[in-house]
């Protein structure tokens, strides 16, 4: 009985039966009380009980659940067919107004989640482009600077030419850095570029990276290290030349931001039996942990000035995130000031 005096799924045709039925007592009592006889009282139940049957579900089916169900239509945006009509009206149980009351409440959460992820995706394309045009503007200026005061005069003077030259092809270095950068970027977010994973030895590959980038560290008397006791080959199963950026963009930042006479050490180690954690240490400045948490955000800088006269476009960073994550992976970074920074990365592990 309580199953079907479940309010929550009552519907018009139940509705409709159990008023009529109270409505039929009511009527089959009262005409007791004025004439005590049971066949008069039992035509009374029955006609009172067609009669207000039939209105009560009219009443509703026309006037209430049709345009509950219409507007729930319209909210899910299901034009059904004729054929479908059917279906749903006979075949399927028809949906109670409660079980509609939460489909829309459900449909209600889902538009407002929708709507807050638009919100930050419109902010987030006004931040992103006020950056750009921010970040772009600096080189440009410089070269224009260079250029305009060459075409001034100082073309002439062969104490300053070939210095202003020099210094305006600086600014279209960085132009270009930063356009690379950002290709790179887009293409890795347009999902455009597939990952194509292979097993290789990380060790290598840390060894070719070094090996590209020792000039930039010669020059700086940087020591690059593979971390003793982790010198073991061990193979991971990802997109190796994907990988040659994310290391690149590391290592890079640890020659670009280390000491003088600094150490850069790569560590490898085997985790739960199917990963492979990469971290490229240094003993730089360090990060302030208040930078931390956005450290990966693209053209986000701990040191802004920094930054732009080592020529970095602070997009190194949101690169290494978006390949080991395409990747499935994740990426952390610790740093303490004036200790060092390591960053570091998971892969999976490959067949050995
Ligand atoms: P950038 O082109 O400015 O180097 P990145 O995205 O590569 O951009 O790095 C973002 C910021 O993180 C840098 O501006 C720098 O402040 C900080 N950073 C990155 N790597 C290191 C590091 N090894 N040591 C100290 N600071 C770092």
């Amino acid at each position: 009985m309580s199953t079907v005096l479940n309010t929550k799924n009552l519907s018009p045709r139940l509705l409709s039966f159990f008023t009529s039925a109270i409505m039929s007592v009511i009527n089959a009592l009262l005409s007791l009380l004025l004439r005590p006889q049971w066949y008069i009282a039992c035509i009374v139940f029955i006609v009172t009980f067609i009669i207000t049957y039939w209105l009560y579900y009219y009443t509703l089916q026309r006037f209430i659940y049709r345009k509950i169900k219409l507007i729930y239509k319209l909210i899910y945006q299901t034009k059904a067919t004729k054929r479908e009509e059917f279906f749903y009206n006979n075949v399927l149980p028809q949906k109670s107004i409660e079980e509609v009351r939460e489909d829309v409440e459900e449909w209600a959460i889902q538009k407002r989640n929708e709507i807050e992820v638009l919100r930050a995706n419109e902010q987030f394309r006004k931040e992103f482009l006020m950056n750009l045009a921010h970040e772009l503007r600096t080189p440009v200026f410089t070269v224009q600077g260079y250029v305009d005061t060459l075409l001034g005069g100082a073309i002439d003077d062969p104490n300053v030419n070939r210095k202003f030259l020099t210094n305006a092809t600086k600014g279209i270095d960085r132009l270009t850095r930063l356009l690379d950068d950002l290709d790179e970027i887009s293409k890795l977010e347009s999902g455009k570029v597939p990952i194509i994973q292979e097993p290789f030895v990380i060790q290598d590959l840390v060894k070719d990276v070094y090996e590209e980038l020792s000039l930039s560290a010669k020059n700086k008397n940087i020591q690059l290290n593979i971390k003793s006791g982790t010198e073991r080959p061990l193979v991971v199963n990802a997109d190796k030349p994907k990988i040659k950026q994310v290391l690149v963009n590391l290592i890079e930042n640890a020659i670009k931001y280390g000491h003088e006479n600094g150490n850069i050490t790569a560590g490898f180690y085997e985790v739960d039996g199917n990963h492979i954690y990469t971290e490229i240490s240094d003993d730089g400045p360090g990060i302030n942990e208040e930078h931390l948490p956005r450290i990966f955000e693209r053209f986000y800088r701990a040191d802004r000035s920094r930054s732009r006269e080592i020529g970095g476009t602070g997009l190194g960073l949101a690169i290494v995130k978006h390949i080991i994550e395409a990747h499935g992976q994740t990426v952390t970074v610790r740093s303490t000031p004036n200790v060092g920074s390591s960053f570091g990365f998971t892969l999976d592990k490959g067949k050995e």
